[in-house]
């Protein structure tokens, strides 16, 4: 890999409001060199195969994971993104440029049947799952999944409800809720929430099936060999009986012999619940510290009186470093999405500070913050690039922190000289009025010109004989200050 002397840096490399025109691949493979240049090391790339709203489908209403974008299903042949060669020359660019690329998988449910059948089921609460609220009936189901489009072709699986817990339409009675199907139980070992949070949408996945458990993992391996994608972001896991990943990746990664680095997303702010999940599966992927998003969520909706010495308080990034994923916000976090808490326009440069100028935690980092989402005429973030480019080639060496101000927070990192010339750096930022802060940035800095790369502070510092300094920022601002042998980055 050419970036191997670099550390890890990932791009969220979609958001939700991409053109429905099949253009994407080819548009993002033109881009690989450009964000290998930048410091970009991984792209977690959006669900490939063909959902229930075809050409419209983000990805995550999966209908048939063997389509690619290679069979007219769904009115269409490519998906949203294109064909599947198109994807296939996508992730080849990102290889040719040193980048990892990791595949969206979501197995927690299918949507977009063929046919209906008929099923008996009870009606269970929608908002506590474990509470029965109606006696078992027979109801019409889209439970019928036989790819008539793809007719056979590489998988001749088909579903039927017995896949299935349950759905949440009768198409019979034309009437929604939570349908739980004769003979099945929820799987127990799921998120809390709700009483029991298994059903999330569409049909839902019987995990427990050893039928489902084999196509899944016929499936995995298919999916490995046809795309050689290097790792996954798995979808929805807190819906997902959890023993089923640990033995989905370990299988995989023993058939294979590959790493198969993974990110899970489990959507809970509760630390707790995270590290339930990294304990029950044998820490078998990371996770993305979906508590830290919500603590820059709320420092950037505060003005200015949250209490900066607690931004990493109930953060997977400082209780399990190692196996948090770091990000500011994501295509559910966008404005108009689902789970919509967007991080503020002013606060961005000092969350991506955050995630990726420091030791801990792996960053990655929003399509729509690096390129813009036209959709909510948001433009790129200020400075990202520039962030992007530090943690590349200067963030590196011991870290010292000064997180002791309810406003102005710092470190420092002493940097890497043998492999990293003119590496080390001096960050301070502020959600209240700018400050200084004296911080000592190592001593083989001493008598060096520290500037600030984010253009904020016009001054030029220069360290004591100790590598240390009076370091400055503007209120509501962030200041990365580096050594002027770094410039040009
Ligand atoms: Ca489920």
């Amino acid at each position: 890999m050419k970036n191997k002397k670099y550390q890890t840096t990932l791009l969220q490399c979609f958001e939700w409001y991409l053109p429905e025109d099949a253009s994407f691949w080819k548009q993002i493979a033109k881009e690989a060199n450009k964000l290998s240049d930048m410091g970009i090391t991984g792209v977690w790339l959006p669900p490939a195969y063909k959902g229930s709203g075809g050409i419209h489908d983000v990805g995550y209403g999966v209908y048939d994971m063997y389509d690619l974008g290679e069979f007219l299903q769904k009115d269409t042949i490519p998906t949203k993104y294109g064909t599947k060669e198109e994807y296939l020359a996508a992730i080849a660019a990102f290889h040719k440029a040193g980048i990892q690329v990791l595949a969206d998988i979501v197995l927690n449910h299918r949507m977009g049947a063929d046919e209906t059948e008929e099923v008996m089921a009870c009606q269970d609460s929608p908002d506590m799952r474990n509470r029965q609220i109606s006696g078992s009936y027979p109801i019409t189901a889209w439970t019928r999944f036989t790819f008539p489009g793809r007719n056979g072709t590489y998988s001749d699986f088909k579903w039927n409800w017995t896949h299935f817990h349950g759905v949440d339409w009768d198409e019979k009675e034309k009437r929604s809720g939570v349908f739980l199907f004769q003979g099945k139980e929820w799987s127990q070992n799921v998120d809390t929430e709700r009483g029991n949070y298994d059903y999330l949408m569409g049909a839902d996945l019987d995990m427990n099936h050893p039928e489902v458990v084999e196509e899944l993992n016929r499936w995995g391996k298919w999916y490995l060999e046809t795309t050689g994608v290097d790792g996954f972001r798995l979808d929805a896991v807190k819906h997902i009986n959890f023993p089923f990943y640990t033995h989905w990746l370990t299988k995989l990664r023993e058939d294979t012999g590959l790493e198969l680095p993974s990110i899970a997303e489990y959507w809970n702010s509760d630390l707790s619940a995270l590290c339930n999940y990294l304990d029950r599966t044998g820490h078998v992927t990371s996770l993305f510290d979906v508590p830290l998003h919500f603590n820059l969520y709320q420092a950037s909706n505060s003005n200015g009186t949250r209490d900066m010495r607690q931004i990493f308080d109930g953060t997977l990034t400082d209780s399990r470093p190692d196996y948090a994923v770091t990000f500011v916000d994501n295509h559910d976090t966008q404005p108009g999405q689902a789970l919509q808490s967007y991080v503020e326009a002013w606060f961005k440069p000092l969350a991506y500070a955050i995630i990726l100028l420091r030791r801990q935690g792996t960053p990655c980092v929003f399509y729509g913050d690096l390129y813009g989402i036209p959709h909510d005429n948001l433009p790129p973030v200020k400075g990202l690039e520039t962030l992007i480019k530090v943690r590349k080639l200067l963030a590196y060496g011991p870290q010292t922190d000064y997180l002791d101000h309810p406003d102005v927070i710092g470190w420092t990192r002493e940097g890497d000289e043998d492999n990293h010339p003119n590496s080390g750096l001096a960050v301070l930022l502020s959600d209240g009025p700018g400050g200084s802060k004296f911080m000592c940035a190592g001593v083989s800095h001493a008598g060096e010109t520290f500037v600030d790369c984010m253009g904020n502070c016009e001054e030029r510092i220069v360290l004591d004989e100790a590598g240390c300094a009076e370091f400055k920022v503007n209120g509501g601002s962030l200041s990365v200050w580096i050594s002027e042998k770094a410039l040009p980055l």
